[in-house]
């Protein structure tokens, strides 16, 4: 006979092109779709999506990770999240004065856009050290 029950828990597994980041049964998982901030929970219809540049949070319990990734597609299956991202740091990895530096160019060219291209190069840019920042800060704050 099938069973109808729902799976209690997800499986996560982030990678990218270099390296195979997270592999672990998670709660919850929210990623930053195209449309949108996306919740995935246990039971999700199945789902594919694209990833544009944003915080991904997965849940263990009371426990949340926080990274950044940009870019990418997330499959979403009832038991199983598998996020396949161009970029993607954990909190500890990401070098703060990169980001800043990073930041502060992609300012610079949004000031003075050169051609159409070039503003949203630096637009990019911006969004992911904002995003890396913002990640550092979350789990620096968070006691
Ligand atoms: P930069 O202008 O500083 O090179 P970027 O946003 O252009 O940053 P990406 O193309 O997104 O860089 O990433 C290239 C590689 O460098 C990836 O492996 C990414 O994880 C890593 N990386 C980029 N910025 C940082 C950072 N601030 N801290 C840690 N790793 C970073």
């Amino acid at each position: 006979m099938a069973d109808y029950t729902l799976p209690k828990r997800l499986t996560l597994e982030i990678v990218t092109p270099d390296r195979a980041l997270v592999r672990e049964t998670v709660d919850e998982v929210q990623v930053p779709a195209a449309e949108g901030y996306m919740g995935i929970l246990p039971g999700h219809t199945p789902l594919l999506a694209t990833l544009q540049v944003g915080q991904l949070m997965y849940r263990t319990g009371q426990q949340q990770t926080l990274l950044h990734v940009a870019f990418g597609f997330v499959e979403i299956l009832p038991d199983r999240v598998t996020v396949l991202a161009q970029v993607a740091e954990r909190a500890e990895d990401i070098d703060v004065a990169r980001a800043e530096a990073a930041k502060k160019r992609a300012e610079e060219r949004i000031a003075k856009p050169v051609s159409e291209m070039d503003f949203e190069r630096a637009r990019i840019a911006m969004m992911k050290s904002l995003i890396r920042l913002q990640v550092v800060s979350r789990v620096r704050t968070r006691v």
